[in-house]
This record gives structure tokens, sequence and C-alpha cells, in this order.
């Protein structure tokens, strides 16, 4: 099958989170089944050095962005046999220190910039001599493409590809002010309360809810969550319009990247039967952050955008309490100022046993997963959420709140101690997150249940060698419900 992705982040080139992992990994997946997988993205400032390999099309973008054009060139690069990357190279837009923002705020022009680059993509989809069958668009940033491809459909466009929404995380959705609706040069009636519109704002990911063929997340129980009032973040009425056309699927682990046997991030290797390399991971850790190296202090560790979503009240509530005891903490993180300075705040009043690493570290994050012995993950929603996945492959035993993906990949060891591979907890609160620490604090002091438990957590199989099979199965479905 040809499918065209289009994402704004795609791994290795750009990445603020999981959706730039999923897309990376997804696209090689499918290439690697034998299908032609194709991903466009914009050319952010820097990539093009870093990628030497990358060559210039012979082509050439003019598009209509409102009452002006907008032209851009297009770049490429061959991954691997079957999987071909795009660049939209549009210096004014994509050349900048930033993805989305400056440190912390949004470009003022996002929906321009991303208006923009989905139309690029219709256009390529359109007129490349290769053929998309299926066009997967991701999130807010190329939602509006779904009516953009309707548009050029009713324009004369013969036979278009069928179109796939993943909504990676329902609170990011592209609302601007309803002026922007005119850069996209889309007729008004797609500008309504089953469109693009929301209470007067332009909604660019409700117009892909409305408009794509299927529309996929995550994972299964997120797939639920989000037609609930609870989650549904105001779009959940338009979700349950279209729960027949929505499945969720979660995501799978990049093992090439995400190991403990052949990772070069590592100071030393290790596996189910050889887990001394752990242990010396977790001194030379606990060394680097100037922690006391005591092997028999349990060592908690959280890598996190820090946003509220993350569950960073309750966890910063739980520490407080719970760093009386022997355990240690690390965090490696960034995002909101307050949230920082919470964090810097716990460090200042438990010397010796919290470091906070404030920053964007992609080797730091694997040593720390290599060497902790927990991870927390206490997020008040998570679509999917790769940290906890990763975590199991490292042997780190996740502690997570039943929500989302966290729900649907983590076995808690109360409710069954023999599969178990993590701890979860459900009530959002400070206390239920602390008693889920000393549930992990019981289990450090059992040497041999703590080694089952991270036998089964090692053995976890999120591969995309699974996962892919269920894209396969959804595109065709996309093929069948084509508008
Ligand atoms: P989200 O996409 O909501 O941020 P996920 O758990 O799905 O959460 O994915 C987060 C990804 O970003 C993981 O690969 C994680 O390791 C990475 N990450 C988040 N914060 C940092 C950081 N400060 N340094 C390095 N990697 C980070």
């Amino acid at each position: 099958m040809n499918i065209l992705l289009a994402s704004s982040e795609v791994f290795p080139f750009s990445k603020t989170g999981g959706l730039a992992d999923m897309v990376g990994a997804l696209a090689r997946a499918l290439a690697n089944e034998g299908h032609e997988a194709r991903v466009v993205t914009p050319l952010y400032r820097g990539i093009r050095e870093k990628f030497p390999a990358m060559r210039k099309v012979d082509w050439y973008f003019d598009l209509p962005l409102g009452l002006k054009n907008v032209q851009a060139e297009l770049w490429e690069l061959d991954v691997v046999s079957g999987l071909k990357i795009y660049f939209i190279d549009q210096p004014g837009y994509f050349d900048r220190a930033g993805i989305y923002g400056d440190k912390h705020t949004s470009y003022a022009d996002n929906a321009e910039r991303y208006i923009f680059f989905s139309k690029c993509v219709v256009h390529l989809a359109r007129y490349l001599a290769w053929r998309p069958e299926v066009v997967h668009v991701h999130d807010w940033q190329v939602g509006l493409v779904p009516s953009l491809m309707l548009q050029q459909k009713m324009a004369g466009w013969g036979n278009p590809p069928a179109t796939c929404l993943t909504i990676h995380n329902l609170a990011y959705q592209g609302v601007f002010p309803e002026e922007a609706f005119a850069l996209t040069n889309l007729p008004e009636s797609i500008y309504h309360t089953e469109g693009a519109e929301f209470f007067g704002l332009l909604n660019c990911l409700k117009a892909g809810i409305a408009y794509a063929d299927f529309i996929t997340t995550v994972s299964p129980r997120y797939a639920r969550e989000i037609t609930t009032e609870e989650y549904g973040c105001g779009l959940d009425g338009m979700l349950r319009r279209r729960h027949k056309d929505l499945a969720g699927i979660l995501n799978g682990v990049d093992y090439a990247e995400w190991n403990t046997t052949k990772n070069p991030h590592l100071p030393k290797p290790y596996s189910i039967g050889r887990m001394a390399g752990k242990k010396f991971n977790k001194s030379e850790l606990q060394k680097f952050f100037g922690l006391p190296v005591d092997e028999s202090a349990p060592l908690f560790g959280t890598i996190s955008r820090l946003a509220e979503q993350k569950g960073v009240d309750i966890q910063l509530g739980a520490l407080s309490e719970m760093l009386n005891t022997k355990m240690q903490f690390v965090l490696l993180g960034s995002g909101s100022p307050e949230y920082e300075r919470g964090y810097r705040d716990l460090a200042r009043h438990f010397p010796g046993k919290v470091a906070v690493r404030v920053g964007y570290d992609e080797k730091l994050s694997h040593r720390i997963e290599a060497a902790c012995d927990f991870f927390l993950m206490p997020s008040r929603f998570e679509p999917c959420g790769l940290n906890q996945m990763y975590s199991l492959r490292y042997g780190t035993i996740p502690i997570v709140r039943a929500t989302g993906g966290l729900d649907d990949s983590v076995i808690d060891w109360t409710q069954n101690p023999r599969l178990a591979t993590g701890i979860k907890f459900s009530e959002y609160t400070s206390r239920s997150l602390a008693k889920a620490i000393r549930k992990a604090l019981v289990l450090f002091s059992q040497p041999k249940l703590l080694q089952a438990c991270r036998h089964n957590a090692m053995k976890a199989d999120f591969s995309w060698e699974r996962t892919v099979h269920e894209y396969l199965g959804v595109y065709k479905e996309c093929k069948a419900r084509q508008k």
C-alpha cells in the first residue's frame, strides 16, 4: 500500500514529544512490512546540516494563503528502502529557533504556518507522480488536510486518497480567531458547528474529526475516554457522533532506539539474565547527580514535559510526603516555569535526596530510564504515553495513574501479582500516589518479588511489528468509508 504521512514533527529530524517518535517509527514499520511510506514534514532550522544526504527536489510550491500566495521548496531524504521523507522548505515559517514557539510562548503566526504546511501536504498528495492510497495526518497542525482534500475533489480531483486522522492529544486543538479561516481559502460551508467552527473560533483538529474518513487515537482506553465529557475537551459530542469511525491503537516502541543491550547512551548494557549493568548505571547516575551512591536507596525518576496533564501537582505533594523515607528522586523535564520552580524548591528542601535537571536531553533520558528502580508517571490524562513503555523494557517499574495508554500498557501488582509489570493507582490525589509509592517501597524491600516484576516488565512486547498491522487494517477501513 502507498501511504503518505503528514506530521509537524518526526523523529529523528524534529521532536517535542511522543508524536515525533510515533510518526517516525510507524513510517519505518510500514516500510519494513514492504509498504511504500512517505512522510511530509517542515524543514526546521538545523535539519539540513544534520542530514547532508538530503537532496533538493525539482519542485516549487506557490499556493494561495488568504489573499496572498506563499512559495516553498521541497527537499527529500531516502531513509531506508520504502521510506522517503519530504521536507517543506519555507524559511520564513520554519527556519526559527523553536518548532511551535520560543521557550514559553507560541509563535503568533502558527495558524498561518500550519495552514500553509497543510496546503503543501494536499498539493503533494495530488500532484506527486507517486500516488498515495491513504493520507494519514497527525494532530491539529494538519487537521485541515481532509477538508482541503474534499475542496480539491469538488474542484475536479478525480480520485483522491482516503484520509485518516490520528489524535495524539485532544487537549491541543489548534484554536485560532475566526479571521484565520480566511487563510484556508475553504468555502464558508466548512465553517459551521459540525465542521471547523468552535464557539466562533477556527478549530483545526475539529475540522479533521469532521472530515477525515477514519479517526484513530493512540490507545484503546483513551479512545473511550475522549467520548466522555470529562476527557472530551469540548469535542466529546462530535466524537460520540463519529464513534463508529473511531479506534484506539496503542503506540509501539522503537526498540532499535530504546533498548538496554545495544545503546550508546548507557554506561553499561544489561539484560534479563545480566542485571549487574543496571546496578552500575544506577551508581553512575547517582554520582552524576551528586546523590549519595547507595544501592539500597530506591531510586525514582521522572522524564516529562512539565505541563498540567502530567500530574505535577500531585507528584510534588506525594514526594514532599514520601521523601522522608530512604527513597531518592531525579527529574528531567522542562515546561511551565511555575512547575520548574516547584521541583527546584523540592530539591532545596531535600538536599542529597532529590536532583532536578531542567532541560531537554535525549541521552540523559536513556540514562535515567536505565538507572532508576521506579518511574513515576501520575498523569491526569495520558493518550498513550511512551515513557512507561520505555521503563518496562529498561526493567524500571512504572508507577502510573490508571488512565489512557498508561492503563492499557501496565499490569498492576495488586490486581495481578504473578503477571505484574508495574503499580497503578486511580484517584487523582497526592494521597493516592503516595500510597502507590509506599507499595513500591514494599516491593523494593523484597528482592525476589522485585526481580519477578522486572522480568515481566522487560519481556512485555510493544513493538511496532505488532502494531503496524492494526494500522494497515485501519487504512483498509479508511478506503472502504471514503467520503
Ligand atoms: P508527551 O508526548 O505527552 O510529551 P510521551 O510519554 O508520549 O509524552 O512522550 C514523551 C517523549 O518525550 C518521550 O520520548 C520522552 O523521553 C521525551 N521527553 C520528554 N521530556 C524530555 C526531556 N526533558 N528530555 C528528554 N526527553 C524528553
